[in-house]
């Protein structure tokens, strides 16, 4: 079928069978969106795509003339080609993104400001992991995407009403103002100039003065005031600029802690959303109150001792009964200065109910000395295709300094981490790679560990935890969830684990062999599907054995077996078998088993435990064993 477009779709041609798979993966990042392809690669083809007739030619002048974007997947001279003819001019003409057919450039061809191929480029290489090329002028000085702005320093867009409106202003050369008052300055490079529309105020006088189409307000503070009018609109961005310094008596609950930061925040008009972090004494470590309000809000904490908040000089009064109690006459000033880095407080101390005290500072920010706080992302990377890891996982590579890991993992994230520092450590390295990684964090650097499959299955982040818990540090830490091998693993066996399953891992080198046969006998007595994690390696051959052995005491011999090597990357291998045959199979350290329950059966090539519906609503229709 060939279709009419609709108007402001995304049309995706390819037209070779490589091109073909590619739009087929592509087709996932747009909502609105269809593959035309060839009539000879038509294999599996899906409701959302339509045949053309070769040559192209036609059918991309269609599409030129009535869609909003057009992905082209051939070689960009072809696309020249095809286009050269269609061209009227960049305010009529739809962006035109061209990818080679391996997926290794995306180009933004035509309309790359005003068509929105430049934005289109990105979305579409960051999806690919292929390498955007993008060659308009003031993205090569480097134009201010305003949906980006701040993203790698933490910023938070807090009214994205006006997003577009505003970007439209900023590339149709209006003129656009922007405030600045807090956070990181150097969001522009000072080698390059920005473009002449814009203009930057820190004086908020000067700023409301200024007759501006649209802007961009960067500030911690609610605003009383506004430039008028801006018939462009305007878009606030929220940087992490704050440090609260909180002191509180020993057992307080959340809930107080929270409505005297909230209290403060309203009443010195302060956005709650640019907090950076808490800092208080390191006695507070265990203070359960304090830690679930940091945990709401997803706020580190910087915990110092008493001797160094003794020796900063601080605004309010000492405290007689601090200094009795904790040994230093003030704790909530002195830690909101010594984190911060500023002398000088926003909020000077203010006590509740004598149970919590609240000071803010800012955060001083030095375009030369960028006071960029670490982070630590755990990035579950997947099972090993790139298809297969999450778009969060990808601009977690990207947007970090360093990457750590076990060699084989940084292999997977290496289309994503060019130019970068790389750590990799060998697979008994494991405490090692995460000290270098929480020390990294500490100096300043945003760091990825990267692990397969889940970093919180039999993964980094529970020593990540521990270590953290160890050295009382808190670090601005995202786990970036990934497919792990029992999901991926189960996937290409059909649904073998759609009812209650336990995991365990057979590896006795940090659990003894004791308490995994233990594990197992339990399981295997509760009809759980089973699924083994580190079956066997080189130097661990006899546990697999005695596995099946102590569930054979409690499951049939015909139990449908499940086994899967390297999941959803090179050298994938997936068999099904049953207990009886379970070792007559190659099995080694990339092998996941999944062992059904007493429901649990096989046809064709899927392995199928029944959640229960049939049984329930059909009982009469029996489910073959
Ligand atoms: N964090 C990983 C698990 C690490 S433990 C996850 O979430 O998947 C290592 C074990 O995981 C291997 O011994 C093997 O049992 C399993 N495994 C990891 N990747 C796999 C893959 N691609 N295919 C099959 N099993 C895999």
């Amino acid at each position: 079928m060939e279709s009419s477009f609709n108007g402001d779709q995304v049309a995706i041609i390819a037209v070779t069978r490589k091109g073909v798979a590619l739009g087929r993966r592509l087709k996932q990042v747009f909502t609105d969106c269809h593959l035309y392809l060839p009539k000879r690669f038509t294999a599996g083809q899906m409701p959302d795509e339509y045949i053309f007739l070769a040559p192209a030619k036609k059918v991309v002048q269609k599409a030129f003339a009535q869609c909003r974007y057009l992905v082209l997947i051939m070689a960009v001279g072809a696309a020249v080609r095809l286009l050269a003819s269609e061209l009227k001019g960049k305010h009529e003409d739809p962006g035109v993104v061209v990818i080679d057919d391996g997926g290794t450039f995306a180009v933004s061809l035509l309309s790359g400001h005003l068509g929105g191929a430049n934005q289109m480029t990105r979305k579409v290489a960051a999806f690919l992991g292929a390498q955007p090329v993008i060659t308009t002028a003031s993205e090569v000085s480097g134009t201010i995407a305003i949906d980006l702005l701040g993203k790698e320093f933490g910023w938070q867009i807090e009214d994205g009403d006006s997003l577009t409106q505003v970007a439209a202003s900023l590339v149709n050369g209006e003129c656009v103002g922007i405030y600045q008052d807090a956070g990181e300055t150097d969001w522009w490079h000072e080698d390059s100039p920005l473009p002449s529309n814009i203009r930057v105020f820190t004086s908020i006088e000067a700023f409301m003065e200024f007759h501006c189409q649209a802007a961009l307000i960067i500030t911690d503070r609610i605003l009383d005031e506004r430039p008028q009018p801006l018939p462009g609109g305007a878009v606030t961005y929220r940087p992490k600029s704050l440090v609260v310094g909180i002191g509180c008596n020993r057992n307080t609950e959340a809930m107080a802690i929270e409505e005297a930061v909230k209290r403060v925040f309203r009443e010195h008009r302060l956005s709650i959303r640019s907090i950076r972090n808490i800092a208080t004494i390191d006695m507070k470590k265990n203070e359960t109150g304090l830690l679930e309000f940091a945990r709401k809000y997803h706020l580190p904490i910087d915990y110092f001792n008493k001797e160094t908040l003794s020796s900063v000089e601080f605004p309010s009064e000492p405290s007689a009964t601090t200094l009795k109690h904790v040994g230093t006459p003030a704790v909530c000033e002195p830690a909101a200065i010594l984190s911060s880095g500023n002398p000088s407080l926003v909020v000077p101390k203010l006590s509740f109910d004598q149970a919590v005290s609240v000071a803010v500072a800012r955060v001083y920010f030095d375009s030369h000395k960028p006071a960029k706080r670490g982070r630590l992302f755990l990035v579950g990377l997947g099972p090993g295709a790139p298809e297969h890891m999450t778009f969060r996982a990808q601009e977690a590579l990207k947007a970090s300094d360093m990457v750590v890991g076990y060699k084989n993992y940084i292999k997977l994230a290496e289309p994503f981490i060019a130019a970068k520092e790389v750590r990799s450590t060998g697979m008994t390295e494991e405490i090692q790679r995460a000290e270098i990684a929480i020390e990294s964090a500490q100096q300043g650097k945003t760091v990825s560990v990267v692990c397969g499959g889940d970093s919180g299955i039999y993964g980094m982040a529970g020593l990540v935890g521990e270590l953290l818990h160890e050295r009382g540090t808190t670090v601005d830490v995202e786990v970036v969830p990934g497919v792990p091998a029992m999901v991926a693993s189960a996937a290409l066996l059909g649904a073998p684990v759609t009812a209650d399953s336990v995991s365990i891992s057979l590896s006795d080198y940090l659990v003894p062999w004791n308490k995994i046969r233990q594990r197992l006998e339990v399981a295997a007595q509760a009809d759980f599907v089973i699924v083994l994690y580190n079956p066997k390696s080189k130097k661990r051959q006899h546990q697999l054995a005695e596995a099946r052995g102590i569930i054979l005491q409690h499951r049939s011999p015909v139990t449908p077996v499940g086994i899967v090597t390297n999941a959803c990357r090179e050298g994938q291998r997936a068999v099904i078998t049953n207990l009886q045959h379970l070792l007559d199979h190659e099995i080694d350290m990339n092998t996941t088993l999944i062992i059904g329950n007493s429901t649990t059966f096989t046809f064709y090539n899927w392995m199928v435990t029944p959640r229960g519906y049939l049984n329930k609503y059909r009982p009469s229709n029996e489910v073959p064993r």
